[in-house]
């Protein structure tokens, strides 16, 4: 069975005492016991959060895939690690299509996160001109192909992935539930196809696009949508309290 994952993305907001505040009001939110919680926090404040972070989890928005070095401006996973951040994004289309992320760059970084045994999250999704020409899975599928699917069935084994189209994305449009369980469903089949059953039942499949407080139960509904990835959302607590209650 896939883990039910609720994952905020705090994004470039907030400042040191504006996040100190958020996670408070975030940590002590009742969550279900068969719940994951997760906050994807600015880099920045990572070792402050974790200290007032008992129950949910702090990973990182973005990671080099180099150990050290002349990297100016990037950060690697022991960095992150060494501050408390347990898991990482790889792969937001943010960072593809801002920070120009190819698929190849994201290869390096899940074998780089691979090696290190760091968590991540992998996100894909398609832009507004291949759903507007049916292409979205083709170009899902060669984006998982290109930057994840050489794991081995050991090294996939209960990672997760992020279903986020870039349309729905800070946006307000929310995929509906039969596109996002339509594509939830083809990754499934993807992954038994790649990999086998057991394999793919143990990858949890989040949404991400404008969930929120009042889509989520619907989406959480589908059978192959094992939890959300939350943009704006996730910088209210109410709200965020309320979507990890939507399963
Ligand atoms: C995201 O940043 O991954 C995201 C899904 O954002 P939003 O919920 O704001 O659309």
């Amino acid at each position: 069975m896939p883990r039910k994952i609720v994952a905020g993305n705090w994004k470039m907001n907030l400042t040191s005492l504006e996040a100190e505040e958020l996670m408070r009001d975030v940590d002590a939110l009742d969550r279900p016991v068969d719940v994951k919680v997760l906050a994807f926090v600015p880099a920045l404040f990572v070792s402050d959060l974790v200290k007032t972070a008992e129950g949910v989890k702090i990973g990182v928005q973005n990671f080099f895939h180099e150990d050290k070095g002349a990297f100016t401006g990037e950060i690697s996973i022991d960095q992150v690690r060494s501050v408390g951040a347990v898991c990482g994004l790889i792969g937001h289309s943010e960072r593809r299509m801002l920070f120009d992320e190819t698929n190849e760059l994201l290869k390096l970084k899940v074998d780089a996160a691979i090696n290190k045994d760091f968590s991540f999250i992998f996100c894909c999704g398609e832009p507004l001109e291949v759903r507007e020409i049916g292409e979205q899975n083709r170009f899902v599928k060669e984006q998982l192909e290109q930057s994840l699917f050489h794991l081995s069935a050991d090294q996939i084994k209960n990672k997760i992935i992020a279903y986020e189209p870039v349309w729905a994305i800070g946006t307000g449009e929310t995929a509906t539930t039969a596109q996002a369980e339509a594509m939830h469903a083809e990754i499934r089949k993807w992954l038994i196809e790649r990999y086998d059953k057991e394999t793919a039942e143990s990858i949890s499949i989040l949404y991400g696009g404008s969930c929120n407080a009042e889509n989520a139960k619907e989406l959480f509904a589908c059978p192959n949508v094992d939890g959300g990835l939350i943009g704006g959302a996730s910088l209210n607590a109410e709200s965020f309290g309320k979507i990890i209650h939507s399963f």
